[in-house]
């Protein structure tokens, strides 16, 4: 089981190492837009799906292996939400003591209201929660949540992680148009995040294939008024184009499985980024995959993008349980 990939780069971290404390699509959310397909079910349960010293006895070989400055962060991030992994907070510190590469963890926010997952996180030098909406009725509709979660409640945790955190709080905004995108939801969405305070907000869209095919991307004006209303410091992320390191990796069909068990990728960047294989192998490797029913293809916006098979796509409008 591999529970260590990367670096990989990151829009938002440079070179990232990323570490999957969680099994694929374990979430207490079940957002339009992800890109791994929908959470069934929701999940809301502390545990540990691994054994925790086989996640660290991981990081500690790809540390190994890899030089200073080839690794800007350790990044648990998980193919759901890693912080339903119990042992999180003792692997952020047991990752710190055996490394300076800064520890980030990405993360939905939801269970940052709980005092347990603040002090966990809070071992941490980034934290990155997500804040999609500020009322609840645009959260359930968003992030169709675990039925008790309330949108008041994980803004007051996310609060109260900003006072007693000495590292850095990046909050990132999702903006779906027309469910977050107008004037009235990013005014409650600015006074949400004025009361938690991060150092850093970040717009982002969904540029990769969204569980929900009627999900949309914003267009410029809207982006343009997330801008600025949320103010100064917000920024849109722009799409990162580092170099992937996949010398882990034994043959085509396993790095081609490790990127997009994490996200779908675009063709042409697949073929790109695996170039070091020999030519035309990956296109030949993708085909068998797909007739194996490991992965498949989709066109998002003009573009061809292949993803991981297990997931469950959408067909219509999905209710919210509550
Ligand atoms: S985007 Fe993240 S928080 Fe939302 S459903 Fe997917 S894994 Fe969960």
């Amino acid at each position: 089981m591999n529970y260590v990939y990367g670096p990989v780069p990151s829009r938002r971290l440079g070179q990232s190492l990323g570490v999957d404390p969680i099994p694929f699509k374990i979430c207490n959310y079940n957002c339009v837009y992800c890109q791994l397909g929908r959470t069934t079910p929701l999940t809301n349960e502390r545990r540990d799906f691994f054994p925790r010293e086989g996640i660290l006895a991981q990081v500690r070989d790809a540390l190994e292996r890899h030089q200073p400055g080839q690794i800007d962060y350790v990044t648990f991030i998980g193919q759901g939400e890693p912080t339903l992994c119990a042992s999180l907070g003792w692997l952020i510190r047991q990752v710190k003591a055996l490394t300076d590469v800064p520890v980030a963890v990405l993360t939905n926010g939801a269970l940052l209201f709980q005092p347990q997952v603040r002090e966990e996180l809070a071992a941490a030098d980034l934290v990155m929660p997500t804040l999609d909406a500020a009322n609840h009725e645009t959260f359930r509709q968003i992030n169709r949540p675990w039925p008790r979660f309330r949108i008041a409640e994980i803004i007051e945790g996310m609060a109260a992680f900003r006072r007693m955190f000495k590292g850095q709080l990046w909050v990132e905004v999702m903006l779906v148009k027309g469910l977050n995108d107008d004037e009235a939801t990013l005014l409650g969405i600015r006074d949400a995040l004025a009361h938690v305070c991060p150092d850093r907000v970040q717009i982002n869209v969904p540029i990769r294939p969204p569980v929900e095919p009627w999900v949309e991307i914003p267009d410029d004006e809207a982006i343009e008024r997330a801008t600025a209303i949320l103010g100064e410091a917000a920024e849109v992320v722009a799409p990162y184009e580092g170099s992937f390191d996949f010398s882990g990796f034994a043959d085509v069909a396993e790095a081609i499985l490790a990127i997009i068990r994490r996200h779908p990728m675009r063709q042409r960047r697949l073929v790109e980024t695996l170039e070091g294989w020999a030519p035309g192998e990956v296109e030949e490797t993708l085909a068998r995959l797909e007739s194996s029913g490991q992965a498949q293809k989709r066109v998002y916006r003009s573009e061809l993008f292949w993803e991981y098979a297990g997931r469950v796509f959408g067909e219509g409008r999905v209710h919210c349980e509550s």
